[in-house]
């Protein structure tokens, strides 16, 4: 009787982790296929930028993102310029600008502090 139980909690545990990995392959391999796909190049959709997308930075990351900007055309060292603030949906963003001193590309970033 309790052999009998213990099988039939097996035959459930086995049988959920093949209904778990068949459904988890799925979604893995629609993950594949959108990433093999090419992606829009169009401006202001990425995270930062755009003000719709405004990626939420502390200080520290603030302070890494003002440094490590390359040129999406020319892959150069960005130059960071002056800050700029905008507000979205009632929030104030900062803005961070930087131009590119190899091909004068200009980038923005768009950013919702925070304090951590
Ligand atoms: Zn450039």
């Amino acid at each position: 009787m309790i052999l009998g139980t213990i099988g039939i909690v097996l035959a459930t545990i086995v049988t959920g982790l093949l209904v778990d990995r068949k459904w988890s392959l799925l979604p893995r391999k629609e993950e594949l296929l959108a990433a093999g796909k090419p992606r829009p190049l169009l401006p202001g959709h990425g995270p930062g930028e755009s003000a719709g997308t405004a990626i939420a930075a502390s200080p520290g990351e603030l302070f890494a993102l003002r440094r490590k900007q390359t040129c999406p055309r020319c892959k150069a060292e960005m130059t960071a310029t002056a800050d700029d603030h905008a507000t979205y949906d009632d929030q104030e963003l900062l803005v961070l600008t930087f131009a590119c001193p190899r091909c004068q590309t200009v980038k923005s970033i768009y950013i919702t502090e925070t304090e951590h």
